[in-house]
């Protein structure tokens, strides 16, 4: 379990974050969606301790996050756009996070999906973008972690490799992990999120089921139950959180 407790963040005069609290169960996958610019990668920063909220409390597993950073060896990052060291050739990346990670299991199920073996030898850098994406996430699972962070996974994918890394975030969810996903392409995350965290002007104006947001909003689709939440919060009229998932504002 992941609690994000009364989170704020601002930087100079914006303010990003204004008390938000969630809690993101295991077992599930939890979408947090938001329009540009409302926060999603800098709370997912505040949790990876790249970022330092103003205020509030995280805590994962019930113990809150602390300076070492030990508990970050539980969590798997899939960053939007990894800045992969360029002239480091795939093997020599693998091993190198292998090595700063000594002694974990390794798991190198992607690799072999992706067919990530003939680009072995390759420099990062002379990767193209999709096959950088595929290394991307495998790297992110090397290490079977508890939680999995994703944010924008899919993206630059062909259709293929992105239905593998579906189909692997699911098994990763069916064992009990804790998957969190950012993305904008919400026809996809339709079919893979259990839960949904709308962010909007730096509060969460709805936490609940996948079911919840379609029945509270009465749509039939995930993007139809967004816009109607962007125009809910634009009114101020905004949804209220459910109590299925998390205590929001
Ligand atoms: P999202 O992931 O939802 O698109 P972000 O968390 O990336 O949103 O950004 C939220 C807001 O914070 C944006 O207005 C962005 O410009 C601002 N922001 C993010 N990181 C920084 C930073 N390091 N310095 C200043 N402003 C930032």
């Amino acid at each position: 379990m992941i609690s994000f407790h009364e989170i704020r963040k601002a930087y100079g005069d914006r303010r990003v974050l204004e008390g938000v609290s969630l809690d993101v169960a295991p077992g599930r996958v939890t979408a947090l969606v938001g329009p540009n610019g409302s926060g999603k990668t800098t709370l997912m920063k505040i949790l990876l301790g790249l970022a330092r909220a103003d205020a509030g409390e995280v805590k994962v597993n019930g113990t809150p996050l602390d300076a070492t950073g030990s508990y970050r060896n539980a969590i798997g990052y899939m960053p939007q756009a990894a800045a992969f060291p360029e002239h480091l050739k795939v093997r020599e990346l693998v091993e190198l996070v292998s090595a700063l990670r000594a002694g974990a299991a390794r798991d190198t199920d992607l690799v072999e999906s992706f067919g990530l073996g003939s680009e072995w030898e390759r420099p990062v850098g002379k990767l193209s973008g999709g096959t950088r994406q595929k290394v991307n996430a495998a790297i992110a699972f090397l290490f079977r972690p508890s939680i999995l962070i994703m944010d924008e996974p899919t993206a630059g994918l062909d259709p293929v490799a992105a239905g593998v890394l579906r189909t692997r975030v699911r098994r990763e969810r069916d064992d009990g992990r804790l998957v969190i996903v950012t993305s904008h392409v919400l026809s996809e995350l339709e079919d893979l999120a259990d839960d949904v965290a709308f962010l909007c002007d730096g509060l969460l104006r709805f936490t609940g089921s996948m079911g919840q947001l379609l029945s509270q909003t009465e749509t039939s689709r995930m993007e139809d139950a967004i816009v109607t939440l962007m125009r809910a919060s634009a009114n101020g009229t905004a949804a209220r959180a459910t109590p299925g998932m998390a205590a929001a504002q």
